[in-house]
């Protein structure tokens, strides 16, 4: 049996979204920046697939930008504010994606007077609002603030309201990655007074390597790439117009499906989390199910264990594909930032199971019993 429990890594294209990009490869091959006949109709495309997603997010369609995905989403964002924001000060989390966290320290390189403050995250993997609070009110420096709305790895989440509500209240920019919550959660800039927010399609069952930026209007930045005058002078280079169609599918019928699949999802992530608690003694779930938890994730800790990176290895064996919580660093296995940010001990193995309204009863009793045999 072959069971994905990747989710959070990438999803598979869904049929509907395979159909409507092999019907743009088939018959549309123009350049949206043609003036004739064919580029026209591609032209046609993109901007039905920004009105589509503008929609899901109640933004305005000059607000929204395509992009190759969240990394570069946000490698725009975090750069831009620096240059054309005039922000001096920026306040992260010590859980971010590397794509936030990398950025920034090449960031800081360039502008060593950059203030960059990473809050910390307590066991649960919860940041502290009142912590933010504090920083916010006891500094005049212009800020950004960047918080993902949901963690990758043990899946907690943020109150993007409250914490849009702080930045608001002092006067802060607020950019939220939101890789691994848009197409799972309703997002709604109108009411959430958000500025930036970035995000990928291969997360939502569309496409890799196709992702969106949304820049309130009042922010005007400059591009991170030069050339073509596509997105509005945004954004340069050709436009992925099947890429660009697929994530648009993808987020229509994510939107569709949102509560059948969050239902769905969740029943089966909860039966294998109390299964596994009751079957293997001392696993210990991370992060929090009483704050923000985002429902397809399962970060499970399991008691120390001689051989831990060998449980990756054999559950790829009996063909379940699942995320390890380290990383090999000079053949030393080492926690994530992430895990070592709640403070895990790395005595024990993490593993990130993900699920996915595909995943079946069936996988997931199979998962269990091929985890009870590899932890005895
Ligand atoms: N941010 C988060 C929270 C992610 O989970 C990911 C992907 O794993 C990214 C950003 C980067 O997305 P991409 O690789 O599509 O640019």
């Amino acid at each position: 049996m072959q069971v994905y429990l990747d989710y959070a890594s990438t999803t598979p294209l869904i049929p509907e979204v395979r159909d409507a990009m092999i019907e743009v490869m088939n018959e549309v091959h123009g350049n949206p920046s043609s003036i004739h006949s064919f580029g026209r109709k591609a032209k046609t495309l993109v901007e039905e697939a920004r009105k589509q997603i503008a929609e899901s997010l109640n933004c305005s369609l000059s607000e929204l930008f395509f992009t190759a995905g969240a990394t570069e989403s946000n490698n725009m964002i975090l750069r831009s504010a620096v240059t054309d924001l005039n922000v001096t000060r920026i306040i992260s989390s010590k859980i971010e994606h590397h794509c936030i966290l990398h950025t920034l320290e090449d960031i800081q390189k360039s502008n060593p007077q950059l203030e960059i403050i990473y809050l910390k995250v307590n066991q649960a993997g919860q940041i502290s609002a009142e912590a933010l609070k504090e920083l916010l009110s006891t500094s005049d420096k212009k800020t950004l603030v960047s918080i993902m709305h949901a963690n990758n790895e043990i899946g907690t989440m943020i109150d993007m309201d409250a914490i849009a509500e702080l930045c608001s209240l002092h006067g802060a920019l607020f950019h939220s990655d939101i890789a691994q919550s848009f197409g799972k959660y309703h997002f709604d800039v109108q009411k959430t007074a958000v500025h930036f927010l970035s995000a990928s399609a291969h997360k939502l069952y569309g496409p890799k390597g196709t992702g969106f930026v949304y820049i309130q209007s009042d922010n005007q930045i400059t591009p991170l790439l030069f050339g073509g005058s596509q997105e509005r002078n945004m954004r340069a280079g050709t436009e992925n117009v099947a890429g660009i169609c697929g994530f648009a599918k993808a987020t229509t019928v994510a939107y569709n499906q949102l509560e059948e699949r969050h239902n769905k999802t969740e029943s089966l992530r909860n039966y294998f989390e109390s299964e596994v608690l009751k079957r293997i003694p001392g696993a210990v779930i991370n992060g929090t199910r009483t704050e923000g938890y985002l429902y397809n994730v399962a970060s499970i800790s399991f008691p120390q264990h001689e051989h831990g990176e060998l449980m990756v290895f054999n559950l790829d064996i009996s063909g379940i594909a699942i995320s390890s919580g380290s990383a090999c660093s000079s053949g030393v296995e080492k926690d994530s930032h992430v895990l070592q940010a709640i403070g895990h001990d790395p005595k024990r193995k993490t593993i990130r199971f993900s699920f996915s309204h595909l995943n079946t009863k069936e996988e997931i009793d199979y998962t269990l019993e091929k985890l009870e045999s590899i932890c005895k």
